[in-house]
């Protein structure tokens, strides 16, 4: 056995190498990935643009730290900036970390304004990582439970309900800022209405609350814009980043912009890997390959030939409650807890994730082409209706 810590179920398979958007076992097997590692490899397996790009910096410069210019995070920035319209960028390795970097930013924030205790408004569902703060942010007990003492100051509402913000907004006065996925992806693929994202733009900015979105997931042109807020036409104070800004390389971002602006300095927060020349050369390819090659509109385009040939193909079958998805976030939910899919999916070839039970996920690289999605629909389907056929 591995000496390892017994944190994950791990399915009984171990790959060799990759390429596109498959992956090969240790047997020599191809399955289609239609997870990506968890929204993680967006230009697929061993794309030769980032191989190249990677291969080139390794040779040069990998760290310094962040007591020095980087110029490569430099560039990052400003890619980043010109594509969300947010202004600075603090970067870190992974998602919790970025969501850590926007708790912190928020808390400092209402402690500027003369707040003592500031809250920051969380939703039903939520997934922001399980470090201490990140996990208290998170709307899942199953996360939370055996490590309490949670970290105080989260306020929690049900998702896409204005109402119930609105409340907190007249009976919370320590109120600072609302934390929320424009997709909830762990949660179950449950996607915000845009008019509810415009609401909480408005209540923030009549409270003086800074709107922050965990992007963590649903960023990086999976929805079929850079940013899933961007359907809504809205700006955030804050956003945070990782998963598919590296594409297989960790980092994490924490943008801000507006009312965000300036609330660290320095001494506040830092990082020391954080932001390093090679995972930012990973994640300015990454958004180079994802412009040239128009891998947003393919990503909507992938996600309705997915979600539509998913509803044909499993119309009138019993279980099957909603195929819902925004781009290439996409989820069946079922009527029953559906776990044992991953298994028989894997054993046909196709790689899928199951979340909160009975939500099948699926989150393919953002090179999927027609026919990999024609594969993945007519596979996936026909194990979802024997398994629930059976
Ligand atoms: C995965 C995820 C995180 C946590 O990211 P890690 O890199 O695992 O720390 C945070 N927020 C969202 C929305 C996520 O999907």
């Amino acid at each position: 056995m591995p000496h390892l810590m017994n944190t994950y179920g791990r399915q009984p398979v171990a790959f060799t190498h990759g390429a596109g958007v498959r992956l090969y076992d240790e047997n020599g097997r191809a399955y289609l990935d239609a997870l990506a590692g968890i929204a993680v490899s967006t230009l697929g397996h061993a794309h030769p643009d980032l191989v190249r790009a990677l291969a080139d910096q390794a040779g040069r410069l990998l760290h310094t730290s962040n007591l020095y210019r980087i110029r490569e995070q430099e560039a990052l920035s400003d890619r980043l900036a010109s594509i969300s319209g947010m202004a600075e960028a603090f970067f870190c390795n992974s998602g919790c970390e970025a969501n850590e970097a926007a708790i912190k930013l928020a808390r400092l924030y209402g402690h500027q304004r003369g707040v003592q205790l500031p809250g920051i408004v969380v939703m039903e569902q939520a997934f922001h990582g399980r470090t201490l703060a990140t996990l208290s942010a998170t709307g899942n007990r199953k996360v939370q439970a055996g490590f309490e003492p949670l970290t105080p100051g989260f306020v929690r509402v049900p998702f896409n309900d204005l109402a119930a913000v609105e409340s907190v907004a007249a009976h919370n006065p320590a109120v600072v800022a609302v934390l929320v996925e424009p997709v909830q992806g762990e949660g179950g693929i449950n996607i915000a209405h845009l008019d509810y994202l415009r609401a909480l733009r408005s209540i923030c900015d009549a409270r003086g609350w800074l709107l922050m979105f965990d992007e963590v997931q649903c960023g990086i042109g999976r929805t079929g814009k850079w940013f899933a807020h961007q359907h809504a036409g809205i700006l955030p104070d804050v956003m945070t980043l990782a998963k598919g800004l590296g594409s297989g390389i960790p980092i994490g971002a924490c943008l801000a912009a507006g009312a965000a602006l300036g609330v660290f300095k320095p001494g506040n927060h830092g990082s020391t890997f954080g932001g390093n020349s090679m995972a930012c050369r990973a994640a300015v390819t990454t958004l180079d390959v994802i412009e040239r090659d128009g891998l947003m509109e393919n990503a909507l385009r992938q996600g309705n030939l997915i979600c539509s040939g998913l509803r044909a193909a499993l119309q009138g079958v019993a279980g099957v409650r909603e195929v819902r998805g925004d781009g290439l976030m996409i989820g069946v939910e079922l009527d029953r807890p559906c776990a044992e899919l991953v298994g028989r999916a894997r054993e046909r070839g196709v790689l899928i994730n199951v979340t909160v039970e009975k939500v099948v996920r699926l989150l393919p690289p953002l090179i999927f082409g027609d026919a990999d999605s024609a594969e993945l629909v007519a596979l996936l389907a026909a194990v979802i209706r024997e398994f629930l056929q059976a």
